[in-house]
C-alpha cells in the first residue's frame, strides 16, 4: 500500500470528502473523520465512536493517520515549551509553544532546515534537508494544541521556526486552509504570521490569496551591502525590490507588515542605520520589530547591549514608525528564534560543518 496517498492528514476537509465517495462512503464522513482528527485529536479510527463499526474496520484497512512523534518535551523556566518531533521518515523537526504574550503561540516548522542560510541563524547552518508536507505542518499545531489543552482556545500560530515558508509555498498553504477550517481547529489566517526573507515571486504570489495570513518580512539591514552579508538571498532580490512589493502588498484596514530586524552589534545597529530604516519604511503600513541578536556557538555575531537596542528603537518612534523590541523566549533551552537546530539520521553538509566547530554547540538536546 502506498501510504503516503492514503494518510488522510495529507488531505483537507474537501478532499477527506472525495476520497471516502471513491470508496462509496458518504462524503459526510469525511467531515466527521475531519473533525475527529483536528477538533479532538484523535487518530485511531476505532475510537470515532460515531462512525458505523464496518466503516472504521474500512477506514483501517484503507488509510493511516500519520502524526507526528513527540521525541523530546523541554520546558524553559519563563515557561516556553520546545517540542522535537520525530517525522514519518524519521526527520527531525523542533515546534515551540511560547505562552502568554498575551495570546498563547505556537511556533512551528516548514522545513527540514533551510536553504537561506542568514549567517546569524543556527537552522541555516544546517542546509535544506526537505520541505515538510502539509499534514507534518499542521501535524505540529495538531499535536502542540492537544499537548497543552489549548485546542478549544484561541491561539497564534507563527510561522517563525525552522525553514522559510514562501520556499515551501503550496504546503504551507494547504496546512494553513486545514488549520483554518472550522470543523477542525478553526484558525482564523488573521492569527497566523508569515515570516519571510522575501523571496519575490512568491510573496507577489501570497498578494493575491484569498484569505491571507499577517506578514512579517525579515529585513535585517538597511543597506543592500549590509543584507547580502546577513541574508544572501538579498543578492537576487534586492532591498528595493522587496520594498517596492510591501508597498503593493494588499495589508488589510487595521493589519500592518512586521519588519523584523536583528540587532547585531556594530553591524546594523548605529544611528545612521536607524534613521536609514525610516526613511526605507516610508510609505509602507509597517511596523519595526528589533530582534537582539540571540547569540550562539558558531554564530559570529554579538547581540548589542540594551542601551543600544533603546537609542535605536528612540530614533525610529520619533520618526513615527512603531516599533517594538522582541523579548526572546525559552533560551535557556535554545528555544528561541534562530536557536533552532537538529541533527537528522543523516547529518547534510551543514550540520558536518556546524558539528566540527569548537565545544560541541552544535550537538542536539536532549
Ligand atoms: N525563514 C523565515 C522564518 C525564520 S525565523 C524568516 O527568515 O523570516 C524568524 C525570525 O528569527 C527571522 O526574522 C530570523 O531572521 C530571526 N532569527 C534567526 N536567527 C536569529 C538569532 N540568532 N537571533 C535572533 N533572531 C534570529
Amino acid at each position: 500500500m502506498d501510504r503516503s496517498a492514503s494518510n488522510l492528514t495529507e488531505l483537507d476537509a474537501a478532499e477527506l470528502e472525495v476520497a471516502l465517495e471513491s470508496l462509496g462512503v458518504p462524503g459526510f464522513h469525511g467531515r466527521q473523520i475531519f473533525a475527529w482528527i483536528y477538533a479532538r485529536g484523535v487518530t485511531r479510527f476505532e475510537e470515532m465512536t460515531d462512525l458505523p463499526a464496518t466503516l472504521r474496520a474500512t477506514l483501517a484497512e484503507r488509510f493511516t493517520v500519520v502524526t507526528p512523534h513527540i521525541e523530546t518535551t523541554q520546558t524553559a523556566a519563563d515557561g516556553t515549551t520546545k517540542w522535537l518531533l520525530r517525522l514519518a521518515d524519521g526527520r527531525l523537526i523542533e515546534s515551540v509553544y511560547i505562552p502568554d504574550t498575551p495570546a498563547q503561540t505556537f511556533c512551528i516548522s516548514t522545513q527540514v532546515g533551510c536553504a537561506m542560510a542568514c549567517a546569524f541563524c543556527l537552522t541555516g547552518k544546517m542546509g535544506l534537508v526537505r520541505n515538510l508536507t502539509a499534514g507534518e505542518i499542521a501535524g505540529q499545531v495538531r499535536v502542540l494544541a492537544h499537548q497543552t489543552g489549548l485546542a478549544r482556545a484561541t491561539f497564534n500560530i507563527v510561522l517563525m521556526g525552522m525553514g522559510e515558508p514562501l520556499h515551501n509555498y503550496d504546503a504551507t498553504m494547504k496546512a494553513l486552509r486545514i488549520l483554518g477550517d472550522e470543523r477542525g481547529l478553526g484558525v482564523h489566517p488573521r492569527r497566523v504570521t508569515l515570516s519571510t526573507v522575501g523571496l519575490l515571486p512568491a510573496l507577489e504570489r501570497l498578494a493575491t490569496e484569498p484569505l491571507m495570513p499577517n506578514l512579517a518580512i525579515s529585513l535585517h539591514a538597511t543597506t543592500d551591502e549590509t543584507r547580502s552579508t546577513l541574508v544572501p538571498l538579498n543578492k537576487r532580490y534586492d532591498l528595493k525590490g522587496l520594498l517596492d512589493a510591501c508597498r503593493r502588498f494588499p495589508v488589510s484596514r487595521r493589519a500592518r507588515i512586521t519588519f523584523e530586524y536583528v540587532m547585531l552589534a556594530d553591524v546594523n545597529d548605529s544611528a545612521e542605520d536607524a534613521r536609514r530604516l525610516a526613511r526605507l519604511l516610508s510609505g509602507i503600513r509597517g511596523k519595526v520589530n528589533l530582534l537582539p541578536l540571540n547569540e550562539a556557538p558558531g554564530i559570529p555575531f554579538r547581540r548589542p547591549d540594551d542601551a543600544r537596542v533603546s537609542a535605536f528603537a528612540r530614533i525610529l518612534a520619533e520618526r513615527d514608525v512603531r516599533v517594538s523590541v522582541r523579548k526572546s523566549r525559552g533560551r535557556d533551552i535554545r528555544a528561541a528564534c534562530g536557536q533552532l537546530i537538529v541533527e537528522g539520521a543523516r547529518p547534510s553538509t551543514g550540520q558536518q560543518l556546524a558539528s566540527r566547530m569548537p565545544d560541541g554547540a552544535m550537538e542536539p538536546r536532549h
